[in-house]
């Protein structure tokens, strides 16, 4: 959330400019319900006479829409009620939650539960630093936190879960997470004519470190599983609607260095052609290197991607930054991309990740009656043709003997 800073003037009775090297957070209650008591409003009365005459000035007020800082961090305000000298004054950072009665309170609370867990992480500082004005001086305060049963717990619950690390971003550059054999078992779920897409990228991309499982996933994304049925043909073999930029090619695209012999553009047909399914997927991992990667290609490899010289290098690292809308930089591979990248990981890599690589148990056939029935007949004849044998081994021997009684 935006922070507004509207500094109560240096030299004002109610900023004293004490050095503060924060160690705890007080949570205060503004303990005004007035229609319209935000914190803006409250940025005005500390920058008011009535409140440098008190003395009085703390850090943040938080309401439901924004926050407004009043005083630096590396200075104490007096909020505490603990005195000149107390820890409370001069070694934590005062936060107040506003009541206006035109305000969502419990939005507000939300707001001060993540400022405060942004501050922990800022300095350090762990959940046991963060109290009530109470602890300070034995005063109702925060009001509201403490007259809701199970209010401060709440709350301190709340900012716990604003201090989990937040949700990491894929990188497209590395190691593949899903393996080629679970890669495998999910084309065969999604699109059982397409197995070889599997190892087409699991064995191009590594060469360029990008993550195969990544680059398969925008494809199954760009091609709706190698259905295609958008404006790209599938013996274009151009897997993520390379060039294809709505309006279809007068042939002359220019390939921007890319090898001649293997990609072309044909008028009336929209995007890159490719020579066939390796060069397509090559051409895929290449425009995604231009993107995650400022290195030149690998030594020895040709430029088959006819955009390449157009991406701004390294400006999308992570999978949730092809998206323009949704990259730091303002830039990206979808415009405006806005959940193109979540996409991919969400609706593809997550379900490729979670495919089972294991093959299923190949089943016993069931006895065939008539296989069987050939095989005792077979069986049978062995045994005759065996008998048979024996049967004429003893005639030649008594032929035999008949032949050497006549001769003798
Ligand atoms: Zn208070």
């Amino acid at each position: 959330m935006e922070i507004i800073q509207d500094f109560i003037p240096a030299g004002r009775g109610n900023r004293p400019g004490y050095a503060m090297t924060p160690a705890f957070v007080t949570i205060h209650d503004t303990a005004n319900e007035n229609r319209g008591a935000d914190a803006v409003m409250h940025g005005k009365y500390l920058k008011g006479d009535s409140a440098a005459t008190a003395p009085v000035s703390w850090h943040f007020t938080v309401d439901d829409k924004q926050i407004v800082q009043h005083l630096p961090l590396t200075e104490n305000g007096w909020h505490a009620g603990d005195g000149g000298e107390g820890p409370g004054n001069r070694t934590s950072i005062g936060i107040e939650i506003c009541e206006n009665s035109d305000g969502d309170r419990a939005k507000a609370e939300a707001n001060a539960a993540q400022l405060v867990a942004d501050l922990l992480r800022r300095f350090n500082l762990g959940l046991e630093a963060v109290v009530q004005h109470n602890h300070w001086s034995g005063k109702n305060c925060p009001r509201v936190l403490r007259a809701r049963p199970g209010g401060w717990e709440g709350f301190l619950a709340a900012v716990k879960q604003f201090m989990q690390p937040e949700i990491v971003d894929t990188p497209i550059l590395g190691q593949a997470v899903a393996t080629l054999a679970q890669a495998k078992a999910w084309l065969a779920q999604k699109a059982p004519e397409w197995l070889e897409m599997a190892d087409l990228y699991y064995s191009i991309a590594p060469k360029y470190q990008i993550r195969p499982d990544v680059a398969l996933c925008q494809a199954a994304k760009e091609t709706g599983f190698f259905r295609f049925g958008g404006i790209v043909e599938p013996d274009q073999n151009n897997f993520c609607g390379l060039a294809a930029t709505g309006t279809p090619s007068d042939g002359a695209t220019p390939l921007r260095g890319a090898d001649p012999a293997r990609v072309r553009f044909e008028a009336g047909v929209h995007g890159a052609i490719f020579a066939d399914k390796a060069t397509g997927v090559e051409a895929h991992i290449q425009h995604l290197y231009a993107y995650a990667s400022i290195d030149p290609l690998p030594a020895g490899t040709a430029l088959l991607d006819p955009r390449f010289v157009l991406v701004r290098r390294r400006s999308a690292q992570y999978v949730e930054h092809l998206g323009a809308a949704e990259n730091p930089t303002g830039v990206g591979w979808a415009y405006p991309g806005k959940d193109y990248g979540k996409s991919i990981v969400r609706d593809f890599l997550a379900s490729l990740g979670a495919v089972q690589a294991t093959a299923e148990p190949v089943p016993a056939p069931a006895p065939d009656p008539e296989l069987e029935e050939l095989r005792a007949q077979v069986t049978t004849l062995t045994r005759q043709v065996e008998a048979l044998t024996v049967e004429r081994n003893q005639y030649k021997d008594i032929v035999e003997k008949i032949r050497e009684y006549v001769r003798g």
